[in-house]
């Protein structure tokens, strides 16, 4: 099994099947992991926004530069 993460910057092709993901649920998505990011208070629960440059919570904190593979190459139809 391929367990080579995908690493920042991402494609916009990249980024947009990311936060297709992230959106879905299908698995529980990537959340900020800043300490002392209040969750409760920012957007979505804290849960990371795909950007060309990785994946940021919007409290401007936390940027992750890497994600699983299988959030990026899955099938469509998986999502629903
Ligand atoms: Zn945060």
């Amino acid at each position: 099994m391929d367990t080579e993460k995908a690493k920042a910057p991402f494609t916009d092709w990249q980024v947009e099947r990311i936060n297709k993901f992230q959106e879905s649920n299908a698995c529980h998505p990537y959340t900020c992991m800043d300490a002392y990011c209040n969750r409760s208070k920012v957007p979505y629960g804290g849960r990371l926004i795909a950007k060309n440059e990785g994946l940021v919570c919007p409290c401007g904190k936390y940027t992750q530069d890497e994600c699983n593979p299988f959030m990026i190459d899955y099938e469509d139809d998986m999502l629903e």
